[in-house]
Order: structure tokens, then sequence, then C-alpha cells
């Protein structure tokens, strides 16, 4: 560990995060999980899991096994799910880590039977065709004997008014019929908005407890958790035609104040941003100009008066505007947020 303190911050408020999940766990009658891989979409796996098992949450979904080793001391391990699966070189470790796999395909049934079994999940793909035991091999005796907790499904469009959401509800109650499951668990996060028909006994929402808005009729509920801010290194006041950055892709038009701000694709603001993305320092927005670049960007800061070197400046991150602004969605807009960010909880 050093002592230089991060040019580059993620400000992440715990209460938003814990007031997200309860008013997710408040649209119906079902238990509530959370969904955590990809280190708690980009936040940071370990804090977000603390304060989400200290609020009563107790189902944790990861990808890997590796995530579910990163979080296995902070709860009891059969809390946490591992959605990816198993390989027969998982096998070893899967015991002491003693996280439950989710079981996606007929192999993968085999591989858990034969080193032993135990308790496990099991994915039926309803629909999605990405992931899970399609429904034309879907069947009883696939099953016999498995010690299954949740027969989970995932949907494909919850966040659209798609048919294709109460054709996935369908099939997922029809082949529920097949298989021994103490739970059900269907909805996300845009899932649970299409109401309790969808919740069954457990849902995994991820997206909408980090700040994310799958469908406006959650926006005025969801609290943002993520602020980024950012040092500026330098400004300098440049003259009409000269160029700022790689390439020269803005030439000024007339005097301009530039500030150079510590962030670049590098921390997962992507080159997408460039002439769209936006600062904002006493309530004035301002434009990043020019190129992204690895570790920079320059933004027009003509209308602040009083902005200098090493000075923090926050950058505009609204989840569902800055998605529509730079064509990322808000998951890759989460997922993105680099290691070189302080993340510093509130
Ligand atoms: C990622 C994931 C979730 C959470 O989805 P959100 O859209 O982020 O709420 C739930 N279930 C499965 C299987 C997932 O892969």
């Amino acid at each position: 560990m050093t002592d230089f303190q991060p040019p580059l911050r993620l400000t992440l408020d715990g209460e938003a995060l814990v007031s997200n999940w309860r008013y997710l766990k408040a649209q119906g009658q079902a238990s509530c999980g959370a969904a955590v891989k990809a280190n708690g979409y980009g936040l940071g796996a370990v804090d977000v899991v603390r304060r989400l098992r200290d609020a009563g949450c107790r189902d944790f979904f990861v990808a890997h096994w590796g995530e579910a080793a990163a979080i296995s001391h902070l709860v009891t391990p059969e809390w946490i799910s591992v959605l990816n699966g198993i390989t027969a070189d998982d096998i070893p470790h899967i015991r002491q880590i003693g996280a439950i796999p989710v079981l996606n395909t007929p192999k993968q049934i085999a591989l858990w039977r034969a080193a032993g079994g135990g308790r496990c999940h099991v994915m039926l793909d309803s629909g999605i065709n990405r992931l899970g035991i399609g429904s034309e091999q879907f069947a009883a005796p696939l099953f016999e004997g498995l010690d299954i907790d949740i027969l989970l499904s995932h949907l494909a469009s919850a966040d659209e008014d798609s048919p294709q959401n109460s054709a996935q509800l369908n099939l997922f109650r029809q082949q529920a019929k097949l298989v021994k499951a103490k739970r059900l668990s269907l909805a996300n996060s845009a899932g649970i908005m299409l109401g309790r028909d969808f919740h069954f006994d457990l849902t995994r929402p991820g997206l909408a407890l980090y700040g994310g808005v799958p469908r406006t009729e959650m926006a005025s509920s969801i609290k943002p958790v993520v602020s980024l801010s950012s040092r500026v290194l330098q400004v300098r006041t440049l003259m009409a035609g000269d160029a700022v950055g790689y390439n020269a892709t803005h030439i000024c038009t007339s005097p301009t104040k530039v500030a150079t701000i510590s962030l670049g694709y590098a921390d997962g603001y992507l080159r997408s941003f460039a002439g769209k993305g936006k600062l904002r320092a006493d309530g004035v927005s301002i434009a990043i100009i020019g190129r992204v670049s690895m570790d920079l960007v320059t933004a027009d800061v003509s209308a602040l008066v009083d902005v200098g070197e090493g000075d923090w400046i926050n950058v505009d991150y609204d989840l569902s505007r800055t998605a529509e602004l730079t064509g990322l969605s808000q998951y890759e807009l989460l997922t993105n947020l680099g290691q070189r960010f302080e993340r510093q909880w509130v």
C-alpha cells in the first residue's frame, strides 16, 4: 500500500444502496437477493456484500468461483450462488469455498453427481438462449436425486414491454413442475417491476441496487449510488485556432480556458464520451472537448471563474442520461469503472 491519494474518486453512497435494496424487496412478498458479480458491478463486492448482508440480504449471486471466494469470508458460504456453473477443474475447490453452483447443462449435472453431489441450483433457459438447460432438454429424470435449492431462469427483455416476458413466465411455471426445487427465482431488477407474478420465492436484482434504472417506473424511487470526481491537473487559456488533444479534433474558435482532468479511457471513461461527456462545478455544466486520452480528458472551463490546479471536479455520470448520451449501457458504465479510482463509501 502507498500513501498516495489517487487523483480520481468514486463516492459510493451506502445508504442509497441499502435503500434501493429495500425498495426492490418491498415490491412484493418474495425474498430479495443481490447480483454482486463483476466485483459488485464495479463498486467493490466486499463493501456491497457487507452492507446488504447487514440489511438482511441472504442470497448473493456471482458469475465466477473466484468471485465467490472473494466474499466467502463475509457471509455463510451457502448464501453465495455461482451463476456460470462448474467445470471439472472447479470441483476440487468448490468444497473448500462452500458456495452453491448453478448447474446450467446436463453435463454439469453429471459432473456434480460424479463429484458426490450436494446442494445445488439449476438454471432453466426459458428463452434467452444464452445459459441454462433448454426446455427441449428439460425432463424430470435429469434431476433425479439432486438436492436442488433454487430453480432459476433469466428474463431476456424485462426492460421492455415485450410479449417475451409472459412467454418466459409461462414456460418457467410449466417446467418448474418437473423439478423438486425448494425455491423458484426469475426476476432481475427490471423483472421485479413486471409485477408479483414474476417474483416467486426470490428475486435477483443487480443494476437497480447500484442506482441503475432499467424501467422508468422505478426512476423516482431508485437512488443514485455512484458519483465520480477527479482532479484538475492543469488550466490554460488557449487562443482561437489552437487545437486540443490527439488528432486535433477540437479547434478553439475563441479564447478558451481549458482544464485537463485526471480521467481517461483506462479508467473506463471511454472514447465514446468525446464531444458528449460533461463535468459539473458550481452548478455549471462543462463540456469535454477533444479526444479522451488514456489518463486525461480536456474540458472547456471558460464559464468557471474559480478553477485551478489541484481542484476536484465532478464528472456527470447520471446512469440513464449518460447511457443515452454515449450509447453505452448502464451496466457498462458501472462495470467499466477502473481500478485507479479511490472507492470511498459514505
Ligand atoms: C446479472 C444477473 C442478474 C441481475 O440482473 P440485473 O439486470 O442487473 O438486475 C440476475 N440474474 C442473472 C442470472 C444474472 O446473470
